[in-house]
């Protein structure tokens, strides 16, 4: 790995744990990270803006992005593709800019394997009930949906121990903080894992 290169971070956890939330209060407290912004082909939710919170793209779009090798790394989740557009993230690490990818499990599993040098952190929600109060409370995602989702999230939290730091979001403040600390502190390059 080059000397001048950022640092990179993957965020994951379970449907409405608050991943979003979270790196919403993160990034108000470190400016010196960048969130890369990923492509899906799913429908922008209500306040959602194109080339911010996603590149709204169309499924031949994302397909041909893929097929290019310009995803860092994709996945179907919950019906619709996602992934991580590779030129800027390996521009702001070659810069020497730290990035946070936030990805679903299959993603997260690619980087392991793309990004070896990422440091994985998976966020928790703080029991099985919440998480379901916390998708219900939300109301963006109809019955069906939900159930989609929490099926997905059953998955997720069984494998959380492949991530080098499991935070537990009990508050956005308290795992705000606790992720902040993993950024400023972490032994970088699988140090973690050893
Ligand atoms: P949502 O539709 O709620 O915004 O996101 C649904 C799921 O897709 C979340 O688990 C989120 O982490 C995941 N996701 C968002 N962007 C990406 C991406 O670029 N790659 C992968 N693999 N998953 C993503």
């Amino acid at each position: 790995m080059g000397e001048q290169t950022g640092r990179a971070f993957v965020l994951c956890g379970p449907t409405a744990v608050g991943k979003d939330t979270v790196l919403k209060e993160l990034l108000k407290k470190i400016d010196k990270v960048w969130l890369s912004i990923s492509a899906t082909t799913r429908h922008p939710r209500p306040g959602e803006v194109d080339g911010k919170d996603y590149y709204f793209v169309d499924e031949k779009h994302f397909l041909e992005l893929v097929t290019n090798g310009e995803m860092l790394e994709w996945a179907k989740v919950h019906g619709h593709y996602y992934g991580t557009p590779r030129p800027p993230v390996t521009q702001a690490l070659a810069s020497g800019q730290d990035v946070i990818l936030e990805i679903d499990l299959g993603g997260a599993r690619q980087v392991r394997k793309s990004l070896p040098q990422a440091v994985q952190i998976f966020l928790a929600p703080p029991s099985w009930e919440e998480l379901k109060k916390r998708l219900r409370g939300r109301g963006t995602e109809d019955a069906a949906e939900q159930k989609i989702r929490l099926a997905t999230a059953k998955t997720e939290l069984a494998a959380q121990d492949e991530f080098d730091y499991v935070v537990i979001n009990d508050a956005v403040a308290n795992a705000t903080s606790k992720i902040l600390h993993i950024i400023n502190n972490c032994e970088y390059n699988k140090a973690v894992h050893s």
